[in-house]
């Protein structure tokens, strides 16, 4: 079995530390829920789209370390290792942010997989090698191809109903707050890292 995962907002939980930042300049109150598309909302609500451009620079670059894993991500990654099943990380981020200082994206992603233990090759499969940063959706969906993957998990639905999106590989869709409308497509919904090992085998490639 061949498994793809998306890297950001499928792997990297970024809730808290949008809301960290922008609590921190004193964008937003301090009420404001600890997540990243109510912290969006809230800076677009003040006008102040610009800004939220810049805090995603900050967030995917110098300060993703600070960002956390979904819970039992690195867990899940160790049971595929010990079903024998190949792992692989294709995402999609551009090499510098649109706006700001010229952070390098994709060190920051390397830097994060390292830190947070998901390249400790004996426990989770994955290495460097494994870990394919795309610049554009094309070529992400061109990557899942050539890997040959069987599975390919996203948090974006859109990305899974691309007509481009190969044909052979199943998909499954992350859904960790639970806000995604039913889906016609035969995608299979997740809502939690630990339920996915299960999933795969019950579904079978
Ligand atoms: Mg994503």
């Amino acid at each position: 079995m061949r498994i793809g995962v998306d890297l950001d907002n499928t792997l990297v939980c970024y809730d808290e530390v949008f809301w960290k930042l922008a609590t921190e300049r004193e964008w937003i109150a301090p009420d404001v829920p600890r997540s990243k598309e109510l912290v969006r909302d809230e800076l677009r609500r003040l006008g102040r789209e610009s800004d939220w451009t810049l805090l995603q620079g900050e967030v995917y670059g110098p300060r993703m370390n600070e960002a956390t894993p979904f819970p039992n991500a690195w867990e899940a990654l160790r049971t595929f290792r010990e079903r024998g099943w190949s792992v692989f990380v294709v995402s999609h981020r551009t090499r510098v942010p649109f706006a700001g200082p010229s952070f390098d994206l994709h060190a920051a992603a390397r830097d994060w997989l390292a830190w947070h233990g998901f390249l400790e090759e004996p426990k989770t499969g994955l290495c460097q090698g494994g870990v394919h940063l795309e610049t554009t959706k094309q070529e992400k969906m061109a990557r899942i191809g050539s890997l040959k993957l069987n599975w390919f998990i996203d948090d974006l639905p859109e990305l899974l109903l691309e007509p481009d999106f190969p044909a052979s590989v199943r998909k499954m869709l992350f859904d960790p707050h639970c806000h995604r409308p039913p889906l016609s497509e035969p995608i299979v919904m997740v809502h939690h890292w630990r339920e996915v090992s299960d999933l795969i085998s019950r579904e079978g490639c």
